[in-house]
């Protein structure tokens, strides 16, 4: 039936880079014959999951949605992709991304754009749209998306599913193709906050392979859905509702946190005075990472190498120009300039400074808070080529979302409403480390 609705719908959205039709209907196959043999099936088996172009598949091209990986298929499958095989779950195929992960509305990707399935004007945000698109259209019941700065919470609120970046450390980055190591996490997409519990369940976990990986028990995210969340107390961040927050976007997710209120939980207004430097710290730390992650596309060891070179120098030089798209590029750019000699201090070091800051707005704020709320993205969906052209505003896009990846926190998007042109809006529940199964409960309360 998933890819029936592909048929249907795909060449309006977009969604997917590389279906795995063949493989998709063997696994079905599979789980027809376990249960017409009586065995007992995971709940996940049989469930059409689609993944993120940059999570590692075994012999199934894995290009990030760029150039220079035209035709890499990797040795190995990514830990998370392992799990799902283990509960027999139907991978569907590999979605469209901003090349590399870098991007809020997949215009960056080297391959083609994703449309939003709300309106194909539109983008489906980024990084994760192909992701997020693909579980809106129907074109896929759950995706794994990444989220570095927001690529997973800002692509579900543009498309109206919930979507989940888990504590850092929660899900292993092992094949994962990594952006900024010390932000990336694996999460998942969902049409509710059930099936996004159930999909954590299979995903989280410690991993060796994976050495930020952390080694703690994974609960049932699913058993206390329907707890009881009167009492809790909620810290509604002021930072997170000023200036560039549209108003429409602010109304609705007052409504939500009312409606918490009405069940019994308590608010109150809370101040993360470094929030407006969070961008900044961002735009530095996460280059600085990607400048050294993407030193290893050479020409010689993955994908694109360019024949029109003499010579090894000119090898490297030609296949990284012919390869990476004008994002990426930046990126490297800026990335190499903030860690250079001379300037390490003042940009880098002091990036990660004010990372701790944040980190430690976020501390105090849940001594005293069980969770955050705050909107997903300052507005809704943008039409296509809106922002293609002015970094910065495309940058902007992920402000209420990167604090939460500089301070490793979980935090989820769900949708709270629409706007007066009928495109959904996202409503963020931040937690505290590992207080996945808090956030879930709101969010469960809400839907
Ligand atoms: N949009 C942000 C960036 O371009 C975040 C991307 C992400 O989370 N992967 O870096």
């Amino acid at each position: 039936a998933v890819y029936d609705r592909i048929e249907e719908v795909e060449d309006n959205v977009q969604a997917y880079l590389n279906l795995m039709k063949e493989e998709a209907i063997e696994q079905a196959k599979k789980v027809d014959q376990k249960l017409a043999d009586g065995e007992d099936i995971n709940p996940l088996a049989g469930i059409p999951v689609a993944l993120k172009d940059n999570l590692s598949t075994e012999g199934i091209e894995t290009t990030c949605a760029s150039k220079i990986l035209e035709g890499y298929q990797p040795p190995y499958n990514a830990t998370v992709v392992e799990k799902l095989a283990a509960e027999d779950v139907v991978m569907t195929g590999k979605t469209n991304m901003d090349e590399f992960a870098m991007g809020s509305s997949t215009e960056n990707s080297g391959i083609k754009n994703t449309y939003n399935p709300w309106d194909i004007n539109r983008v489906p945000g980024g990084s994760s749209g192909g992701s997020a698109a693909a579980v809106a259209a129907g074109e896929a019941t759950i995706a794994l998306g990444s989220d570095t700065g927001g690529s997973i919470r800002q692509p579900a609120a543009f498309c109206g599913v919930v979507g989940m970046k888990p504590t850092y450390g929660l899900v292993s980055r092992y094949g994962l193709v990594a952006f900024a190591s010390s932000l990336d996490q694996i999460g998942p997409f969902a049409k509710d906050v059930t099936d996004c519990a159930l999909a954590l369940n299979y995903i989280a976990g410690h991993d060796e392979m994976d050495s930020t990986s952390v080694d703690r028990e994974i609960p049932d995210y699913t058993a206390n859905l329907d707890g009881d969340i009167s009492g809790m107390k909620i810290g509604v961040p002021e930072e997170y509702f000023g200036e560039g927050i549209d108003d429409e976007v602010k109304e609705s997710v007052w409504n939500a946190i009312e409606q918490l209120e009405e069940l019994g939980a308590e608010y109150e207004e809370v101040s993360l005075p470094h929030t407006d430097y969070g961008l900044s710290a961002y735009y530095l730390i996460a280059p600085a990472e990607a400048s050294s992650n993407l030193a290893r596309y050479d020409g010689v060891r993955y994908g694109h190498r360019s024949n029109q070179a003499n010579g090894l120098i000119e090898m490297f030089k030609k296949t990284r120009q012919e390869g990476f798209g004008d994002e990426v590029k930046r990126r490297i750019m800026l990335g190499t300039y903030a860690l250079s000699s001379g300037y390490y201090d003042a940009y880098y070091k002091k990036a990660q400074k004010v990372r701790t800051l944040i980190k430690e707005d976020f501390d105090e704020a849940f001594a005293e808070y069980d969770i955050l709320i705050s909107p997903t993205t300052p507005t809704t969906a943008f039409e296509i080529g809106d922002k293609s052209n002015d970094p910065l505003q495309m940058y902007l896009s992920d402000i209420c979302t990167i604090p939460v990846n500089l301070a490793g926190l979980p935090a989820l998007s769900m949708p709270c409403g629409v706007d007066s042109n009928d495109l959904p809006i996202g409503l963020q529940i931040i937690g505290d480390h590992f207080a996945e199964e808090k956030i879930l409960q709101v969010a469960y309360a809400l839907e």
